[in-house]
């Protein structure tokens, strides 16, 4: 059988032999800017999370770096708590914390953490920002893309190129700040003196940010998150996604702003394609619930737009669960059942664990003292016929 991938056989003998390509070539997407209630919310924790990723290490406290993870006196500086290595047990309290979390967010509105916080949607939303402004929105870079090469085209790309690759270092820079006291490492910066870890870690970090977020944007998502591939299993069908409400808007149809599309025997959905046109892993989401979808909600804001102009009511594509659809739950309805069992179980077991991080922090003693017995050495006969063995003591203030 041949697909659109097979090249033919060369022998005509093996004429019934295909050699099928398992590998996709990537589509370009050139994203449209959309404006609207969830883009401006994806911008204000693009915002909230920037400042506090690239802010928090420029941060004193007592005289010191704020937040400093120094792994070579084996100190992490958490404001006025300082951990050592045998608090280790918080870092595991964290990520139980944080995985917890991202389990009951996705039960109750599947990719929250990918459409709005997510490390690679947070940076490519800041390189696409960075892209429209040097060159222009969807039409515009499509043009551009496909004009011949010209001193125009070289310096728009030249630009975006020098921009994403300022905006990777910058934040390797940043990362590296976390482990090496950051002015000191901005001192090293301006004569190029880093150590030979610093390089690597700037480098690797600041190229994997450019090449994440600058060129492969939805094939890190599509592809490599194993966050994708597993939350399938912590939706059901009381999970809010987002949804394209096809009773209402099928049969689509383009039509005059006065017609009444009823009458036409039409459905809401205009079939302008911006839903399309907005999403940046170019899927269709009126083609139902798909992996690809980040839950970013540019759809929702786009087609909000259109329903607006059209004069019909907002909502034909939203944040709905599979069984409000299937069987026209009400708002309320929808709202009763999302709060359902495994949401409350894993809402209690975090509020049971973060109390017991929280605790385990206030009554965590400041002074400690390690008393080990030096393995290196054997006990032995001292000259009064006393037996020495050896014992190492550590005393720490881990205030
Ligand atoms: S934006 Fe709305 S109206 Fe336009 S094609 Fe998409 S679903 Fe239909
Ligand atoms: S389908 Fe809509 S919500 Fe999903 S990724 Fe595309 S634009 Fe974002």
């Amino acid at each position: 059988m041949m697909t659109p991938n097979a090249s033919p056989a060369a022998d005509p003998q093996d004429a019934a032999v295909a050699i099928v390509s398992l590998y996709q070539k990537q589509q370009p997407i050139y994203p449209r800017a959309v404006n609207g209630w969830f883009v401006r919310w994806r911008w204000v924790l693009v915002w909230a999370t920037q400042a506090l990723y690239y802010g928090l290490p420029w941060l004193d406290w007592n005289a010191r770096q704020a937040v400093l993870f120094d792994l070579a006196a084996r100190r992490f500086y958490i404001f006025g708590l300082v951990l050592y290595p045998q608090d280790f047990i918080y870092l595991t309290g964290l990520l139980v914390v944080s995985a917890y979390a991202l389990f009951l967010f996705t039960a109750v509105a599947g990719r929250l953490w990918c459409g709005y916080a997510c490390p690679q949607t947070v940076y490519t939303e800041i390189f696409m920002w960075a892209e429209r402004r040097i060159e222009g929105d969807r039409l515009a870079r499509m043009r551009l893309d496909a004009a011949p090469w010209s001193l125009e085209k070289l310096g728009r790309k030249a630009v975006k190129q020098g921009v994403w690759i300022a905006i990777g270092l910058w934040t390797g820079f940043t990362l590296v700040g976390y482990f090496t006291p950051i002015r000191t490492l901005w001192g090293e910066a301006l004569n190029l003196g880093f150590g030979p870890w610093e390089w690597f870690w700037i480098l690797f970090y600041g190229f994997a940010t450019y090449g994440n977020a600058g060129w492969m944007r939805e094939q890190v998502c599509k592809y490599m998150c194993p966050y994708a591939r597993f939350q399938s299993a912590m939706f059901d069908k009381d999970t809010l996604i987002i949804s394209y409400d096809s009773a209402r808007g099928e049969p689509r149809g383009s039509r005059g702003r006065k017609v009444s599309p009823r009458g036409q025997g039409l459905g809401d959905c205009i079939d302008c394609g911006l839903c399309v046109q907005v999403c940046p892993t170019g899927i269709d989401i009126r083609q139902g619930l798909q992996y690809e979808c980040i839950g970013c909600a540019a759809c929702v804001d786009v087609c909000n737009g259109v329903m607006d102009k059209m004069g019909y009511s907002r909502g034909l594509v939203r944040y709905a669960t599979q069984n409000s659809m299937a069987l026209g739950l009400t708002a309320r309805q929808m709202w009763a059942r999302v709060l359902r069992p495994r949401v409350l179980v894993y809402t209690g077991v975090l509020l049971v664990i973060c109390g017991a991080l929280a605790a385990s922090l206030v009554l965590r003693s400041p002074f400690k003292v390690n008393v080990v017995r030096d393995r290196a050495a054997l006990a032995r006969l001292v000259e009064d016929g006393h037996v020495e063995n050896s014992y190492r003591l550590q005393i720490m203030n881990a205030t």
